[in-house]
């Protein structure tokens, strides 16, 4: 497919409509066949499960154009079956996995003049949701539900790039111990907004969640987990049932330990030893890996050694080696790897 004339290397984090999209309803116990359709727009009852108690999922994945000019998308296997263990949590119906990946193929396919040139530093962010389309007026979980893929082309998520974040310590808190911080479901997100508008005022990137129960303890960011990088070349990354188990972060912990040789620790992190880190940084499908610079602590200032110009050493060689896997450059683990064209 011709390659749309956008300007590739200038893109931001927004949405951008693209030609076509995937819609599946699921009505009286099952998900019809499915389809792409050209229609940007969701109609929906008023009284709609999603509308009135926030029923709804969703993932985040991307699809990139590979050194020798082939559209892949990363582990979209592990998007399907997050999204089903998000889906159980919310009482909503699953969406077969096997289908989720042909869906993805599918939507990705469609748009394929919109994933960004090989080079560009820009992506497809693809965007695979779930909500309850049905009306429901008791607390209760919907009859009715739509499945819906929609991708967009993107710059990097945290504009100039590879430049130290700095985060402040929230006294928020994103996720309770028995809750929803494990699943991608959309009211954790409309429940953080508060909380990142409040630390955006106040001029920093992101927040730093601690657990809700003790706040000692390092959980992640609004959108992003974190790892660390010990003075000793260390990776340690933080332990917890309500850190949203991401994808990024398992994936960057293999290449730590298959790849780079390092020790890999996941484990409670208290904030106290936050201060003894070489390196930090923030890992998602959107963040890739972003380094972090500055830790806030209310006015208390916590400067990481790897400091605000540039990224950590150990950062840049996980950062390099995950977005070479990505591109087609590094020869990835087996399954990484989905070619859609
Ligand atoms: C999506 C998300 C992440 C990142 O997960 P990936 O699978 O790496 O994209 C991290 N934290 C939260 C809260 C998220 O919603």
């Amino acid at each position: 497919m011709e390659k749309k004339n956008l300007d590739w290397a200038n893109l931001d984090f927004s949405y951008k409509k693209t030609d076509k999209r995937f819609v599946s309803n699921f009505r009286n116990g099952a998900w019809d066949e499915g389809k792409l359709t050209e229609d940007d727009t969701v109609t929906i009852s008023e009284c709609a499960g999603v509308l009135q108690y926030s029923q709804s999922c969703f993932e985040g994945l991307k699809a990139y154009t590979t050194e020798d000019g082939r559209i892949v998308a990363f582990r979209p296997d592990m998007n399907a079956k997050r999204m089903e263990n998000s889906a159980k949590r919310l009482e909503m119906p699953t969406f077969p996995p096997e289908r989720f990946i042909d869906a993805v193929v599918r939507t990705v396919k469609a748009n394929a003049g919109y994933v960004p040139p090989f080079g560009s530093g820009a992506t497809l962010y693809v965007r695979p949701y779930m909500f309850a389309s049905g009306p429901v007026i008791g607390v209760a979980p919907s009859d009715e539900y739509q499945f819906r893929i929609f991708s967009t082309p993107v710059g990097p998520y945290f504009k100039g790039g590879a430049r130290p974040l700095t985060l402040c310590v929230s006294d928020f808190d994103r996720a309770a111990p028995n809750g929803t911080g494990h699943i991608k479901a959309g009211l954790n997100y409309a429940m953080s907004l508060h909380a990142i508008v409040t630390a955006h005022k106040n001029g920093f990137n992101e927040n730093m969640y601690l657990d809700a129960a003790t706040h000692t303890k390092v959980e992640e960011t609004g959108g992003a987990n974190i790892i660390f990088v010990t003075k000793d070349n260390k990776i340690v990354t933080p332990k917890s049932g309500s850190i949203l188990p991401s994808i990024t972060r398992l994936s960057l912990l293999e290449i730590a330990r298959d790849y780079l040789g390092l020790e890999v620790e996941e484990r409670e992190v208290y904030f106290e030893e936050v201060k003894d880190f070489a390196e930090c940084g923030l890992c998602g499908t959107a963040a890739v890996i972003s380094p972090v610079g500055k830790i806030v602590d209310h006015g208390k200032e916590i400067c990481m050694p790897s400091g605000m110009q540039n990224m950590g050493p150990i950062t840049k060689k996980l950062y390099d080696t995950l977005t070479g896997i990505q591109m087609g450059r590094v020869e990835g683990p087996k399954g990484w790897i989905k070619v859609i064209e």
